[in-house]
């Protein structure tokens, strides 16, 4: 989401005439954009910013600004406490984007105080008719919803992106014709819950169907959907529509009932297992990947315990697994102290996670070599003379290749394993076709 944020940002300001750069050292304006889910993505923004700081004691009239999810956040905390920021811009304001630096740049030329921020949430905002600047390349992101309308008790989205906002679906379905012709053949709809999509009599199983059904679009995704959205007729359209990817992000969070609704996701581990059922029996090859979080407050070491029995018997592909932390103004955040679980203890659960999710991680990847799978190939390899491409099924394939082969789809037979990735070989469409 944030990617694709930064490309509205440049999008708006490209349009304003402004050139942009990917070095500060070559910036005018440098935007930090950021993200606030997390302490530790944070904390990191924060040394980034008085880095830039040593370039603004340069040249003085540098312009900082950070925006996005942690500049809603903190607001003009963050202001006093890097002042060398000239802007704090919440993830609605990005429409007064061109007219803050204008104000910033006027105001200084009359000496007074820079510092600005944009903080409103609006809760129709989602962007409709503003293109993206996107790089060149055969993948693209497409916001289609804006902010949340549940209240996960660990989140802070609700409150730094508003609630849910959902664009045009005709709009989308222009944009990503629009990207199609461009040479776009892989497309990923964006939202936080995306899945919860409606606008008007289109909800989303109609919108990825339209979608999917754009002239040249060859792969459809989606990220993130809510497990409650995971609709039969969410699963009939994944199931018939041949663009659609055979994998699906099922964010689980927790194993344990009771976690989940002190958590507030609204449903069970079993109601969570029936979704897991009615992907599995539609589409069979499906590959899932999920979100856990261990150590929210007042778990115990059984209902850990619990998540870890979720791990094995689901047997997801991939998962992304972190430590519960706390976010200011969120209800976790106001649990007594006594329910913090302890940082060692913390860490421990984590990395008890990590070892299981790895290990039938590899074991399922493991048990997928020797097949031969469609790859897109979407960057250079990190050894000279490799590329990386990615399955349908969302895994990362190391193969020999020409970098200028980015955007090509080719036949690659998956002949290692690292556990997480693979390495392969590129066959010929005739054996490809064959195996
Ligand atoms: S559904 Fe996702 S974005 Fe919304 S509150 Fe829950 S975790 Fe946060």
């Amino acid at each position: 989401m944030n990617i694709s944020d930064g490309e509205l940002m440049e999008g708006m300001l490209a349009e304003q005439g402004y050139e942009i750069v990917r070095r500060p050292e070559d910036a005018d304006v440098v935007l930090v954009n950021t993200c606030a889910i997390r302490e530790h993505a944070e904390t990191r923004v924060l040394g980034r910013v008085s880095q830039l700081n040593g370039l603004k004691r340069e040249r003085p009239d540098l312009v900082i600004g950070v925006t996005g999810c942690m500049a809603q956040r903190l607001g003009t905390t963050l202001l006093e406490q890097a002042p060398y920021v000239d802007l704090v811009m919440g993830p609605d304001g990005y429409r007064s984007l061109p007219e803050s630096l204008e104000r910033i740049a006027a105001r200084r030329s009359t000496r007074a105080r820079t510092q600005l921020a944009v903080l409103e949430l609006h809760p129709t905002e989602n962007y409709q008719g503003l293109e993206q600047l996107r790089s060149e390349g055969p993948v693209a992101w497409v916001p289609v919803q804006r902010g949340c309308d549940h209240r996960c008790t660990f989140c802070i989205v609700p409150y730094v992106r508003g609630p849910e906002k959902n664009r045009d679906a005709r709009e989308v379905v222009n944009e990503v014709e629009g990207l199609a012709a461009r040479g776009v053949s892989e497309v990923t709809l964006l939202g936080q819950t995306v899945n919860s999509y409606r606008s008007g009599e289109v909800d989303f199983p109609s919108l990825l169907r339209c979608v999917a059904r754009v002239a040249g679009v060859r792969r459809v995704r989606f990220t993130s959907p809510h497990p409650n959205d995971v609709t039969p007729e969410l699963v009939e359209v994944m199931a018939e529509e041949p663009a659609v990817c055979e994998h699906l992000h099922l964010p689980a969070q927790s194993g344990s009932d009771r976690t989940l609704r002190r958590m507030l996701r609204r449903y069970t581990v079993d109601e969570l297992r029936a979704k897991v059922e009615l992907v599995r029996e539609a589409i069979p090859d499906i590959a899932i990947s999920t979100d856990i979080i261990v150590a929210f407050p007042g778990e115990t070491d059984a209902e850990f315990r619990d998540t870890l029995e979720l791990m094995r018997t689901v047997r997801f592909d991939e998962a992304y697994t972190y430590k519960y932390s706390l976010r200011e103004g969120t209800p976790a955040a106001r649990l007594p102290a006594e329910d913090f679980v302890g940082a060692d203890e913390a860490q421990a659960r984590l990395e008890e996670l990590i070892e299981v999710a790895r290990g039938i991680q590899a074991e399922i990847n493991a048990a997928e070599v020797g097949r031969v799978e469609e790859v897109l190939i979407e960057n250079p390899g990190r050894q000279g003379g490799q590329v990386l491409g990615r399955t349908r099924r969302n895994k990362v394939v190391a193969f020999d290749g020409d970098t200028a082969r980015v955007g090509e789809y080719t036949r690659v037979e998956l002949r290692h394993t690292t556990g997480a990735t693979f390495v392969g070989v590129e066959v010929s469409a005739t054996a490809g076709a064959l195996a």
